[in-house]
């Protein structure tokens, strides 16, 4: 009787140290395991071409399907991951489900290609990245042409970007400066990295229609892109009104809310086969 009541007494103590635990201090503890136990997942927004409005590309995006607090976004709990150093261990498995799902979109006839977010903490960490990478692209029997590297004005900072950034260019694998305009980067960046794509961050979208500064501004990008040869995607578009100036302005890709959320690679397949509406 004892006992039974020691159990109990254990069981109510854990109970109570959770429920006195932040949401994010638990996020600290769980994260380890939920990576392990395949918690973490990954969703895809469309990009679609401004001229033809044709979906050619996606971007994976990690999520994280936790049993109390349902869906958990990047903005939550990758903080944390960085603190922990747990970046690599999510960049590994987001990798290889964004291969397998490139692959199985390629399969079932629907010719797109991919992007992959890496952090800062994975170019000073992730040592054996690129070799993942370009195995998982060996075993699925994808192009490395048809996935593109996302990384941020902070991740070039890093020293050991620039090796990492040049390897994957010998591979074939392209390269994108995400959040481009938020960051310190300078332009002699986009030369030394061998950036092949910018991605205009979306606070300079949201801002299009409410200061005029704003479009000169991305117009001013367009004309920079254009003498460096690099393609330019706007993030962030919601509106018909923003889709209309960016494509007036040239912008070759658009992505955001307006052409689709982030969705499983399944319905994915669904929106570009047309069997459902975009959501
Ligand atoms: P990002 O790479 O700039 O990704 C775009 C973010 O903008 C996504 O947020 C997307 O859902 C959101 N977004 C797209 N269209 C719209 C729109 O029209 N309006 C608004 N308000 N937002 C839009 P998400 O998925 O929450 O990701 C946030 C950030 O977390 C990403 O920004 C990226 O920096 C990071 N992230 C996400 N997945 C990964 C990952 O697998 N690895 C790494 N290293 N970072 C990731
Ligand atoms: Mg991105
Ligand atoms: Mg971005
Ligand atoms: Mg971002």
């Amino acid at each position: 009787r004892a006992k039974r009541r020691g159990r109990h007494q254990v069981c109510f103590y854990r109970e109570s140290i959770a429920a006195a635990m932040s949401r994010a201090d638990r996020l600290r503890n769980e994260l380890p395991r939920a990576i392990a136990r395949g918690e973490l997942y990954v969703v895809y927004q469309p990009v679609v071409e401004a001229k033809s409005g044709e979906l050619v590309s996606a971007e994976a995006l990690v999520r994280w399907r936790h049993k109390e607090f349902g869906e958990l976004s990047p903005g939550e709990f990758l903080p944390v991951a960085e603190e922990a150093r747990l970046m690599p261990a999510i960049t590994r498995r987001v990798m290889e489900q964004a291969i397998a799902s490139l692959a199985a979109w390629r399969e079932s006839g629907l010719s797109l290609t991919i992007s992959l977010n890496i952090s800062a903490q994975d170019c000073q960490l992730y040592g054996d990245l690129v070799d993942d990478l370009s195995r998982a692209v060996a075993e699925h029997g994808v192009k490395p042409e048809d996935v593109e590297i996302e990384l941020t004005e902070q991740s070039l900072m890093e020293h050991a970007a620039e090796d990492l950034v040049r390897s994957l260019c010998q591979r074939g694998f392209r390269i994108a400066l995400d959040d481009f305009g938020t960051g310190y980067a300078s332009l002699a960046y986009l030369q030394r990295f061998q950036v092949t794509r910018i991605k205009i961050d979306r606070s300079y979208v949201a801002r299009l229609y409410t200061n005029e500064y704003y479009e000169r501004l991305i117009r001013a990008v367009m004309a920079l892109a254009g003498e460096l040869g690099l393609e330019v995607t706007a993030e962030g578009v919601e509106t018909a009104e923003q889709e209309a100036l960016l494509r007036a302005i040239g912008v070759n890709r658009l992505q955001g809310f307006r052409y689709g959320r982030p969705v499983t690679a399944s319905a994915l397949q669904e929106v570009a086969a047309g069997h459902t509406d975009p959501l």
